[in-house]
């Protein structure tokens, strides 16, 4: 099982003595072996928050890249290259407050696959709005996301899929149980034999309905993973 923390742009120096409380517990936690723990705080944390984790068995991860994996003249930027080169292993590409932003499936398959050139594993995140659920065509955005964004990616292996319905994030909803065993389901088979996370307002209270759903292979959690009382909970409430 991933758990994985999206620190957003969350988090100074100080904020990384919270990570102690997680590293501590998770060396004695009984089913360590089971389970990955990858951080991924704003970039400017990556550097320090690797040092910390060094002989842990937790990993850190960025939030987004540029699409180009050599140095340019990209002015605020920064590439996969160069967040390897801090202490990154992993890359979160295609997340909906950046495909809010504008990204296209297009400039997120150029994300991935310059991402895993440079030899970062990519945690993508898929998802519909609102809006499309309505419209039921949940299935139909998802395929498109999925086809467009890893195009010509002929290596899926380093490739993470991450479902986050648009709607869900941040907002204290999931989805029903059997709508999203369904979900998860119906992207297991597009993309046969990767790991599929789930996304969206995870938290110490709502993992007892979501641990019972049994084809999901950890969860992207973002607001929560911020207070390391609520991460570590998730965490034991998933085995308990
Ligand atoms: C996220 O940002 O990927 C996320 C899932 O956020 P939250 O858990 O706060 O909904």
């Amino acid at each position: 099982m991933y758990f994985i923390a999206n620190w957003k742009m969350f988090g100074g120096l100080n904020s990384l003595n919270s990570i102690h409380k997680v590293v501590k517990f998770f060396k004695t936690f009984k089913k360590n072996k089971f389970i990955k723990i990858i951080y991924c705080p704003p970039s400017t944390l990556i550097r320090p928050m690797s040092k910390k984790l060094k002989n842990t068995n937790i990993d850190v991860g960025a939030q987004n890249c540029h699409e180009q994996d050599t140095y340019g003249a990209f002015t605020g930027s920064i590439n996969s290259m160069m967040l390897k080169n801090v202490g990154a292993k992993y890359v979160i590409i295609g997340h909906s407050e950046n495909r809010q932003a504008g990204e296209t499936n297009k400039l997120i398959n150029l994300k991935i696959k310059n991402a895993l050139k440079s030899g970062l594993k990519v945690i993508f995140c898929i998802g519909e709005t609102l809006q499309e659920k309505r419209k039921k065509i949940t299935k139909k955005i998802l395929n498109k996301q999925i086809k467009l964004g890893l195009n010509k990616i002929k290596n899926k292996k380093n490739v993470i899929i991450a479902y986050e319905p648009v709607w869900s994030i941040g907002t204290g909803l999931i989805p029903k149980s059997n709508e999203l065993f369904k979900t998860i389901d119906f992207i297991k088979k597009k993309i046969k034999n990767n790991k599929v996370l789930y996304g969206g307002s995870v938290n110490p209270k709502n993992i007892y309905e979501l641990k019972l759903i049994n084809n999901i292979d950890g969860y992207l959690i973002g607001g929560a993973s911020q207070d390391p009382k609520k991460f570590i909970d998730i965490i034991k409430k998933t085995y308990n």
